[in-house]
């Protein structure tokens, strides 16, 4: 890729200073007057460029991570292979610093027999620029002198609505085969095009996302929950991906389209919900994620539906590795929906379940399954579920508590 570097100035773009978050800022601002570079990178500068609201503020430097984290008192420097700054602010915000970097060429690597030097992966802004992913996140914000700083034709591709990979398609994803995920990703949620070389060795390299880390598949799966799913689901479905990420259930999706309907119709829901404010967990979201898949085992002969779906669990498989946690809850949460479920279809009383922790998820959950909004546990039919237990230790038998409903008044024999 033959691109010069092309800097805008501050009247030749619309990013304004006011549009960083001030604590950026702040720290931008200190490590210039500490003699560093520093600019705003990645998804911040693609999303203000385009008028979109950041989702975080990321910023890049020449400091080191110990230089940071000397000359910032509320600095946690983390990450194993390549150490990253996190700059603490009140309210529970995080600025991630992270300084230059580079690709290192396969000799070095191959090289570096066990743990490679920090020093070596640092680099130069240029070399920073070039080691990710796509050009339109590849661009640097000088918040000081105001100027936008491309090395990758960054600026002509968000100009033209397209996503493009840095560098040559097929090395960048055998590199990095979630590089593919990416690309389908920003070409969905911006409703870019993908570019012509970029798209077309995708199917060639797509059952190398099948091989990454199972760790990294769901870290990107967290991502693509939190933000609106649904357009980048279609994607990853047409393209047949699905199926290197959950495994099974991806398979279920791409060739049900019954089931992924469902899916769909959901997803928008949750995207719709989580716009206007809808805090959802990452086990709700989750539960979302696999409720079509979970629903066509409400009912059946063997076992019940825990034990069917648990198994179905196993033997579907995803290539994304789950914390065994995660798993659990999000097994519980589906199993309180069919019970849910159950005692609305069959109006039968089931004043056990309110008193599980993930009870109100579940209902949450339930109204937006089946109602397209989400349920409130406040008011929820007493005559089905009773009260809502608070104190999820409150053991009591459901028989006790059965009893704590106003008896009838005995009628009055007439000798009484
Ligand atoms: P989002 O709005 O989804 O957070 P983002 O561009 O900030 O978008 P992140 O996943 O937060 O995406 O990654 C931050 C930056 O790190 C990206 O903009 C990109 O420049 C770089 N990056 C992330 N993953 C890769 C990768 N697999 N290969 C190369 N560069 C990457
Ligand atoms: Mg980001």
């Amino acid at each position: 890729m033959t691109v010069t570097i092309r800097i805008l100035s501050s009247s030749e773009h619309c990013l304004s200073r006011n549009d960083v978050d001030p604590d950026a800022l702040k720290i931008i601002h200190r490590l210039h007057r500490m003699g560093f570079l520093a600019y705003l990178c990645g998804g911040a500068v693609r999303d203000l460029l385009l008028g979109r609201k950041p989702k975080d503020f990321d910023i890049v430097t020449d400091a080191r991570p110990g230089q940071i984290r000397k000359r910032f008192h509320n600095v946690f420097i983390i990450g194993r292979r390549f150490r990253l700054a996190h700059v603490h602010f009140p309210g529970g915000k995080i600025i991630e610093v992270a300084t230059f970097r580079r690709d290192l060429a396969e000799e070095e690597r191959a090289a570096a027999t066990e743990r490679i030097a920090p020093e070596l992966m640092y680099g130069t802004p240029r070399e920073d620029a070039f080691r990710r992913d796509v050009t339109i996140n590849s661009l640097y914000y000088d918040a000081v002198s105001g100027e936008i700083i491309d090395y990758v034709g960054g600026l002509d591709d968000l100009a033209s609505r397209r996503v493009r990979l840095i560098g040559d398609p097929a090395s960048r994803y055998t590199e990095d085969a979630v590089r593919i995920w990416r690309v389908v990703r920003y070409a969905a949620r911006l409703g870019f095009e993908i570019e012509e070389e970029t798209a077309r060795a995708i199917p060639a390299f797509a059952p190398l996302l099948g091989k990454c880390a199972g760790a990294r598949l769901y870290e990107e799966l967290n991502k693509e929950l939190g933000e609106r799913t649904r357009p980048v689901m279609d994607a990853l479905r047409a393209r047949g991906l699905l199926r290197y990420i959950i495994g099974g259930f991806g398979e279920d999706y791409e060739n049900d389209g019954t089931i992924y309907e469902r899916l769909r119709e959901i997803l928008e829901n949750k995207d719709r919900l989580q716009k206007d404010g809808l805090e959802l967990t990452r086990e709700e979201c989750y539960a979302l994620l696999f409720w079509p898949w979970a629903e066509a085992y409400i009912d059946g002969k063997d076992g019940g539906f825990r034990e069917r779906m648990e198994k179905a669990f196993e033997s579907a498989g995803t290539q994304a590795v789950f914390p065994k946690k995660m798993k659990t809850d999000v097994v519980q949460i589906l199993t309180l929906i069919v019970e849910i479920f159950k005692a609305f279809r069959n109006s039968r009383a089931n004043y056990v379940i309110p008193r599980h922790a993930a009870f109100p998820s579940a209902f949450v959950l339930f109204g937006l399954i089946m109602e397209g909004r989400p349920g409130d546990p406040e008011k929820m039919p007493a005559n089905l579920f009773g009260r809502l237990h608070p104190a999820v230790e409150d053991k009591a038998p459901a028989k006790k508590r059965r009893r704590r409903r106003p008896r009838k008044p005995r009628k009055q024999s007439p000798q009484e």
